[in-house]
């Protein structure tokens, strides 16, 4: 499909635009969001076309809505699209544009969403559209649904969440795609894009110490939890945890490679802390990736100790955002952790997991995977897909946990580069080309027919 489309000129810029002037901003504030605007929207989108929709409230005004078509055939497997409707705020003075005037300049559309994810939702909700109306008799073998969620830049809560708690025979699918993926990076042997296929875990550890109070005049022999917790920042700071490949990382890390010498180190980890160096100086934004999907990751983001300035700290908590690979439980994390403090130190904090989500990943050998590849590589065919696994989350965790297969994938011109994209995602100026957004129609309107052949 062509940007001079009719479909495209007709319904999806009109949609997409609307999407982002509807300003659906999401602080983190349960009463932010409104995407009872664009829940509005895409419904009077879907009445025109002839499609019923069924609108989810987790909280008044963050609702979210799908449009689910039954197959012909029980046995069938199902296959979903979903975006989500939430954006993240923009500071309109930093940018060159208004952010949610959806203006066309330059041959891009710019404004908050434009790529995280309102290309996409807005492209779901066409294609399917388009597909439906297409296939004979308005059905294809299995159910074919759109889903468009609240609340995705906060943690799902009000939308992902909740429904697939409370809601889950009625959003749960066999395949899904979803956000983030598609975008390109050069190679040594070409262009690739990168297709997700699994997100790292989510453990969010407290460690609390404690200490003596005591009067902050004599601190002779006191038992202050302050250098605890800075030795322990020291520590964790300086923990690296160790390489462990997967099919999925070693994809990505011969994609990043240059030359063979690289490709050995960081495909194999002989070398890598070389190799890794060599690649952050190249791309920090890649290096980054590589080096989050290969290892558990731990970051030591917030200290607090004591109450006043003249009391010894008598108590300090230190919040630890950790990223953990497949396979790894708790009681590995919370091994790891306490060996990086070492013994003495350990035995003075206490270790809670506030908050966890398991690491999830697809496999590829079903028929979605090929489904997708085929129409990448029509259009773009000097170019292959690689795997990526993500150290950030996405909705699709809440459906990969239950079985669900969730890929990250869309179709986007070559303009759209993984550098392009890490700088406008919740970045300043965020843009997509016209291009991109007309093979992201053509991409959801194609799948269901390729995936059911
Ligand atoms: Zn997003």
């Amino acid at each position: 499909m062509t940007p001079d489309d009719r479909l495209f000129q007709q319904e999806f810029l009109p949609l997409f635009r609307q999407l982002i002037r509807n300003a659906c901003v999401n602080t983190g504030d349960p009463d932010s969001g409104h995407e009872d605007k664009s829940v509005a929207t895409l419904k009077d989108y879907f009445a025109g076309r002839g499609l019923d929709c069924q609108v989810y409230h987790a909280r008044p005004g963050r609702g979210s809505l799908m449009v689910r078509v039954k197959g012909t055939d029980p046995m069938a497997p199902s296959l979903m699209f979903m975006g989500h409707l939430d954006v993240v705020p923009a500071q309109a003075a930093d940018w060159s544009v208004d952010p949610f005037s959806a203006e066309l300049q330059d041959g891009q559309i710019w404004g908050r969403g434009a790529v995280d994810m309102l290309c996409w939702t807005a492209a779901q909700a066409v294609g399917f559209a388009e597909a439906v109306s297409r296939v004979p008799g308005g059905r294809f073998p299995g159910d074919l649904a759109f889903l468009a969620l609240a609340d995705e830049e906060a943690s799902g809560r009000w939308g992902a969440q909740y429904l697939t708690e409370h809601y889950w025979d009625e959003v749960k699918t066999d395949f899904m795609v979803t956000e983030l993926g598609g975008f390109f990076i050069d190679t040594d042997q070409g262009p690739a894009a990168f297709c997700t296929v699994g997100e790292k875990g989510v453990a969010w550890v407290k460690l609390t110490a404690r200490g003596t109070p005591g009067h902050g005049s004599m601190p002779y022999g006191a038992d202050n939890a302050a250098p605890k917790a800075a030795e322990a920042v020291r520590r964790l700071g300086r923990l690296r945890m160790p390489l462990k490949t997967s099919p999925a990382y070693k994809a990505m890390a011969g994609a990043m490679a240059r030359g063979p010498w690289e490709r050995l180190a960081l495909t194999t980890g002989w070398g890598e802390g070389w190799a890794l160096k060599r690649l952050f100086r190249r791309n920090p934004g890649m290096a980054r990736f590589l080096h989050t999907a290969g290892r558990t990751t731990v970051s030591p983001n917030v200290v607090r100790s004591g109450e006043k300035v003249n009391i010894v700290a008598d108590r300090a908590e230190l919040l630890v955002d950790c990223r953990v690979l497949p396979g790894t439980t708790k009681a590995d994390l919370e091994a790891a952790v306490r060996r990086a403090l070492g013994p003495r130190l350990s035995h003075q904090f206490k270790f809670e997991i506030s908050d966890w989500f398991p690491a999830n990943l697809s496999a590829k050998d079903n028929p979605l995977y090929p489904a997708m590849e085929k129409l990448f590589l029509g259009a773009h065919p000097d170019s292959r897909l690689v795997d990526l696994v993500i150290g950030g989350v996405t909705d699709g965790r809440f459906w990969r946990a239950q079985g669900t297969t969730v890929y990250g994938f869309s179709l986007f011109s070559k303009a759209l580069t993984m550098d392009a994209y890490g700088q406008r995602i919740h970045g300043v100026d965020e843009r997509i080309d016209l291009e991109s957004l007309a093979l992201g129609v053509g991409f959801f309107r194609e799948l269901p027919a390729t995936f059911w052949k």
